[in-house]
């Protein structure tokens, strides 16, 4: 059942790459809803005379930034919700209703978490990891993030990534360029698709979970390759975008 609306401010928007953009909507002061990191809201696209459209997007923001939530969004061609968005200008107001879903961190938490992503499908890491970090996650507990995407210019957040990776030894960051242009410089990191990727940084052991977000063509290959490597089935859980 639809949660109430709350009239937001879009406090934000920023261009991450040529086809994605990061909003943050604020909350009117003693407004707001809990979630949990990796949960969604929808967005309300206003209708003419008619009910608002209702589309999901995972709130990349963590739970400790109280008073906004943030999502990022791929321009779709003729899509009604992220050309409406990609419509909108600072100090708009916007509504959404939530939050939703249960593609949240297990507890206890496994000692070795694999992220897989491709584009947008990094939103919920990006809130799960910052809490991770924030909560202060235990040292000897990996987690790994492999993202796809097709181009060196599409890493979204790429600098938060690396930095974070250099502060704290348990997380790896693995972008992986499925079409490497090799412009403005020589791409020297991983390439091909991410599923490529799980043999080497990912192995199974009893000790690990696998969390995949993105469209379902990615997702199934991501998952066949898992267990064809021995995960098994409980250890592998997914959120789906279309
Ligand atoms: C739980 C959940 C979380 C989601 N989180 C995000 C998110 O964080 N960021 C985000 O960008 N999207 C996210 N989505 C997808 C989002 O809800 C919309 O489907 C997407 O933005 C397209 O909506 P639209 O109204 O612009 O296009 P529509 O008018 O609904 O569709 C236009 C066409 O584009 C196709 N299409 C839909 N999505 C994509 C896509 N990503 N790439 C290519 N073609 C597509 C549709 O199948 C349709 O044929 C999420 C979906 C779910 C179910």
């Amino acid at each position: 059942m639809a949660k109430p609306p709350i009239v937001t401010t879009l406090a934000e928007l920023r261009e991450l790459s040529p086809t994605v953009k990061h909003f943050r909507f604020a909350f009117d002061a003693g407004d707001g809803f809990p979630f949990k990191a990796g949960q969604f809201l929808m967005l309300h696209v206003p209708q003419d005379g008619q009910p608002p459209v209702r589309r999901a997007y995972s709130i990349c923001s963590p739970p400790h930034d109280a008073g906004a939530v943030e999502i990022v969004v791929k321009r779709v061609e003729k899509g009604l919700a992220s050309n409406y968005l990609f419509g909108l200008s600072a100090n708009q107001r916007v509504t959404v209703d939530g939050p939703y879903g249960a593609f949240v961190l297990p507890t206890p938490l496994p000692k070795h978490l694999v992220f897989v992503c491709t584009g947008t499908g990094i939103a919920p890491f990006r809130a799960q990891i910052q809490t991770l970090f924030k909560t202060g996650v235990d040292a000897t507990t990996r987690l790994t993030l492999i993202f796809g995407v097709r181009y060196e210019d599409e890493v979204l957040y790429d600098e938060e990534w690396r930095g974070l990776a250099k502060t704290h030894p348990n997380f790896r960051f693995i972008p992986t360029i499925s079409r490497p242009r090799h412009m403005p410089a020589p791409w020297t990191g991983e390439t091909g698709y991410v599923q490529t990727k799980l043999a080497h940084y990912a192995p199974p052991t009893p000790e690990t979970a696998v969390f995949i977000c993105g469209l379902w063509d990615m997702i199934s290959a991501v998952e066949k390759t898992c267990r064809e490597l021995g995960y098994t089935k409980k250890q592998i859980h997914y959120e789906r975008y279309d």
